[in-house]
């Protein structure tokens, strides 16, 4: 955050050491409160840079008290939002890395934007940095960060790659790598170069159709030009380099995907790969005639009987529209 601002003002390595250990690890809430510099420093930084680039707009908080979604704004007026789910021990943190999403995938309320903005690796930062402040005040931390917000990260590829060095980097966040989930809907080339980076985090796949022809139409934008078989090339390469287990992701909708025959094909698919499906229930979510599935069970029954690691995903803050698949701001 402070490369440009260390360079024009000369410093030493240890302040730029004080800066990291205050903004990142000890979660200052102001510059002011970074004692181990001089005051004039201290108002140099603020002239000069933003404590946050993003305003919160608004927070709400779920009936159950689990999910809070907090709308924030950006320097060029547009918005998004990010969620803080808690589950026992488990302190969730769903980030955005776009306002809006291209990929208009025709189940997704954040589709539906269009792109508004992209954002920089600050900006993503900024999400988490203001739930780790927030989980501070209640002597908690963030367990779990997942890149599943609004946007498609393959598609803001060099930001979401850096913002995940500084989480991870140990003068940082230093968050383990093993509690980061990235998601994507497949742009392959830039999965491909992802995957190069090497950045060890946990990889989820958009999948939600078992063949090439449905993908097609849930997911055009995207699966036209990104096959399942260039798709499944990278991942298993990736998988064969690393034995890393892929997640994939699949929202059941019902009478679209969540068929008998639908759960045996993604078997096929599915069957010798190292795996892991995650079943989504379908959110309605207002912007569609979409159904949840009443096949949830049968479907990972199918799955597991058939040799295929299966879980249902728990839903969180669906009544604030802070479940998957409904961010969108279009209320403003
Ligand atoms: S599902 Fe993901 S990739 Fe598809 S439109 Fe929604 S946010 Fe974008």
């Amino acid at each position: 955050m402070i490369n440009e601002f260390a360079k024009t003002h000369n410093l030493k390595k240890y302040q730029v050491d004080q800066f990291n250990i205050g903004y990142y690890k000890t979660l200052i809430s102001s510059f002011d409160e970074l004692s181990t510099w001089s005051k004039q420093l201290r108002e140099d930084l603020k002239k000069e840079l933003l404590f946050s680039k993003l305003t919160v707009e608004k927070t709400e908080t779920s009936n159950d008290g689990s999910t809070t979604k907090v709308l924030f704004k950006t320097g060029k007026n547009n918005y998004i939002e990010s969620v803080l789910m808690r589950d026992k021990s488990r302190n969730t943190v769903c980030v955005s890395c776009m306002s809006g999403c291209p990929v208009g995938c025709i189940f997704c309320a954040t589709g539906q934007m269009g792109l508004n903005e992209i954002l920089d690796e600050q900006e993503i930062l900024d999400q988490i940095l203001y739930f780790a402040r927030e989980l501070k005040k209640e002597n908690s931390s963030i367990t779990n960060i997942v890149y599943m917000g609004m946007g498609e990260p393959m598609l803001n590829l060099e930001n979401v790659a850096q913002s995940i060095e500084a989480i991870t980097d140990t003068d940082k966040l230093a968050f383990s790598k093993r509690r980061v989930t990235l998601s994507t809907s497949g742009y392959v080339q830039n999965l491909r170069a992802f995957l190069g980076k090497n950045l060890g985090v946990k990889v989820a796949i958009s999948l939600h159709a078992p063949n090439q022809k449905l993908r097609d139409i849930l997911m055009p934008n995207v699966s036209k030009n990104n096959t399942l078989i260039d798709l499944f090339e990278v991942l298993d390469g990736y998988v064969k380099d690393t034995n890393k287990r892929i997640t994939y992701e699949y929202v059941l909708i019902k009478g679209v995907n969540d068929s008998i025959s639908d759960a045996k094909e993604l078997v096929e698919l599915l069957k010798g790969r190292l795996a892991l499906v995650n079943l989504i229930n379908y959110n309605e979510n207002g912007c569609f005639e979409f159904k949840k599935s009443d096949n949830t069970l049968l479907f990972q029954d199918i799955l597991l009987k058939n040799g295929i690691n299966c879980t249902i995903r728990k839903s969180y803050g669906g009544d604030i529209k802070g479940a998957c698949g409904q961010l969108s701001v279009n209320y403003i």
